[in-house]
């Protein structure tokens, strides 16, 4: 039967087939997003659901220093209840955080905004994509009024070329980069803005190797050599931009000297690819987490909105601004209203008519002030006094992590739901045992806007249950509790059928009826829709209809080299595993890349008499971990790369806390390191 690859937010279409409890094989079917492609974690990384370490039965403890006893259900739910009630009537709203999770299903995460705003009347409600895209969505909500990519998929196929920053695409949604790469052998051009020789670099017709934290200058060099050229779409920017005279003024320091100075690309190089980008009518610009993750993540993102903007790429086929979004269901997380600020469709919590819309749906008054996102609800510890964490493992996926560990040991209430054992479940008072996709029904929405089916192929194991059901059950008691309306629903297409009456004009027309056959796309107002491909054709969705330039400048990143820490680390993903590694490394994946290697340039091993395979230490002024050198020249001389799924190695003890004013993201490409060899 087919479901949704639960990996990275491409959304690939898979079959498998199971018996004996065991994987035989994954096929794919010729429909969209993948055409019977998969990469390695699709074909081979699904069989996690039958780890060992998979969380059975609920557990309960009073405190951390005892060991978690085997409750039931029923008990689990009700001291789960009566804890968050004695903090919502001791210390308010203020002091509980529900994160729901982007591995689970629509469903589940407009179920569980739900209960935290109808029943705990909280806003802090925030998901991992604080972590990833938090910058893209400020920058792109500001400028078009609309958070995600707004070309599909299949426009690669339309696009002559890419302008790919800060993407290791055929590692992170490698069936994507398989196609932009298919495009290129056609004849696409693809510049590559990336520190790292990437395999994107590698198919790139032009790399720019900028140093790290430097795209921004870039980005607005370009700008400012395009206007200079006269090669700007000043039609398009007249009749659907505001804002342009005063970001053009804020260009003036990003000459193309300056921007080879800063960046280390020769400013030839950086006119070649502005010259490219503004020229080529199909030009798609993606990115990723080289772009949001810094200090100034919303501002790098923005300078690839404006640029776009200025060349009239907005709103056309084969072109536009597309954000590669990470985990299998972080778009839907959002669209849902798994965010502090928004409830499901974007709609703002401060925004009384939007709020009308959801207290006449729900039957309760809403709290009209935005919430903690979720690097501050940590910081606020004790002060926030319970989490409900559904699906996360910040232990390992926060950075910093001795401090996010010191702060979870003040927490005086931790509820985890999850499917397996992770970093975080150890700071837990109570487990809550979840389904994984493999167990239960409901629906994923992928990078571009497509939402798709996914399908019970398995009971859960032990007492697991999908989080739908536990979430629902955990408010049936709260709502008895405080007196408040609580819908009891059948299963998750009966929830569906809610978030389609909530917000009609984004899902209105997407049934489980029509997503038989394959996935729709949003925003679909009707069943006769056929959902809509590329967005804001005509205008853009805020209060002018057109889309507003914003200046922005560069600033150095937080942290740079010093005589003591001489190296910059930056932290990313390979192609075997997926973010924290809870999922992948309990999968067949962890044979195929067994532990942390971090990449080290030859010239610097040769320095530091460091040879390939032996085991380092990586030092920062956070903390240390060892790992495995790799020595090559994929990464810079002065740059370590080291990826983050390694729990036993947490490159997160490493990373700083430093976070972007806007989106509050914190800066994982940038942290300073040294080396040091092991007696
Ligand atoms: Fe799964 Fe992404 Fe690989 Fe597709 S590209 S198989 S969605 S991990």
């Amino acid at each position: 039967m087919r479901t949704t690859c639960p990996y990275c937010g491409v959304g690939c279409q898979v079959e498998p087939e199971i018996q004996g409890g065991r994987i035989l094989r994954v096929l794919a079917p010729d429909i969209p997003p993948n055409h019977g492609a998969l990469c390695v974690k699709g074909r081979f990384g699904l069989d996690f659901p039958f780890s060992g370490k998979r969380l059975l039965y609920p557990m309960v403890r009073e405190d951390r220093r005892q060991a978690f006893r085997r409750v039931s259900w029923n008990e689990a739910l009700d001291y789960t209840a009566s804890k968050l009630l004695a903090v919502l009537k001791k210390r308010g709203p203020e002091a509980i955080a529900v994160f729901p999770s982007a591995k689970t299903t629509n469903e589940e995460v407009y179920l569980t905004q739900k209960l935290a705003r109808a029943l705990l009347s909280t806003n802090h409600v925030d998901h991992c994509s604080r972590l990833c895209h938090s910058s893209s969505t400020v920058a792109l909500s500001r400028s078009l009024g609309g958070a995600s990519m707004t070309n599909p998929i299949e426009d690669i196929w339309k696009t002559d070329l890419f302008l790919v920053v800060g993407s290791n695409t055929t590692e992170t949604h490698p069936v994507i980069g398989a196609m932009i790469k298919k495009r290129v052998r056609q004849g696409a051009g693809l510049i590559v803005v990336d520190p790292r020789y990437t395999g994107m670099a590698e198919a790139a017709t032009l790399w720019l190797r900028i140093r790290p934290g430097t795209d921004l200058f870039l980005l607005n060099a370009m700008a400012r050599y395009i206007l200079e050229e006269g090669l700007w779409d000043q039609g398009y920017v007249e009749e659907r931009t505001e804002g342009f005279a005063e970001w053009q003024a804020s260009l003036e320091p990003y000459t193309l000297e300056e921007a080879e100075r800063i960046t280390g690309v020769e400013k030839e190089k950086i006119a070649l690819a502005a010259r490219l980008y503004a020229t080529t009518k199909r030009a798609g610009a993606y990115w990723a987490m080289g772009v949001t993750q810094h200090t100034k993540g919303t501002a790098t993102a923005q300078a690839l909105v404006n640029l776009a903007l200025l060349t009239g790429k907005v709103g056309k086929e084969g072109a536009g601004l597309n954000p590669l979004r990470g985990q299998n269901n972080v778009q839907g997380a959002g669209d849902m209203g798994a965010l502090p600020d928004v409830l499901p469709g974007y709609l703002k919590v401060s925004d009384q008519a939007a709020r009308k819309r959801f207290e006449a749906l729900w039957g309760v008054e809403l709290n009209p002030k935005p919430g903690l996102r979720m690097t501050e609800v940590f910081e606020r510890i004790p002060e926030v006094e319970a989490i409900y964490l559904i699906g996360e493992d910040p232990v390992t996926s926060e950075p910093y992590q001795d401090h996010l560990k010191a702060k979870l040991e003040a927490l005086p209430f931790l509820v985890v739901q999850d499917i397996l054992e992770n970093e975080t479940t150890s700071f837990a008072h109570v487990v809550l045992p979840a389904a994984s996709f493999l167990e239960k029904d409901g629906t994923f929405t992928n990078t571009d806007r497509r939402v798709q089916r996914i399908r019970k192929l398995l009971d859960p194991p032990g007492e697991a249950r999908p989080d739908w059901w536990i979430v629902q059950e955990l408010g049936k008691r709260l709502a008895q509790a405080l007196g408040r309306p609580w819908a009891l629903y059948p299963g998750p297409e009966a929830i569906w059928e809610e978030v389609r009456r909530a917000i009609p004009e984004m899902m209105g027309g997407i049934t489980y009826r029509r997503l038989e056959s394959e996935g729709v796309r949003w925003p679909c107002p009707h069943e006769d829709h056929p959902g809509e491909a590329v967005l804001f054709r005509e205008r853009f969705n805020t209060p002018s209809g057109k889309a507003r330039f914003f200046p922005v400048h560069f600033t150095p990143p937080a942290e740079t080299p010093s005589e003591e820490y001489p190296f910059t680390l930056s932290t990313g993903r390979v192609l075997f595993h997926w973010h924290g590694g809870t999922l992948s490394r309990n999968s067949q994946l962890k044979e195929a890349y067994p532990e942390l290697k971090v990449e080290v340039n030859p010239k610097d091993a040769q320095k530091l008499g460091i040879g390939d395979g032996e085991i380092i230490q990586v030092v920062s002024r956070r903390g240390r971990i060892r790992a495995r050198a790799w020595v090559t020249d994929r990464t810079p001389e002065g740059v370590v790369y080291a990826p983050f799924h390694f729990a036993e190695a947490p490159a997160n003890r490493l990373t700083t806390d430093a976070l972007d004013p806007f989106s509050r993201i914190p800066e994982y490409k940038v942290a300073a390191v040294r080396l040091e060899k092991l007696d």
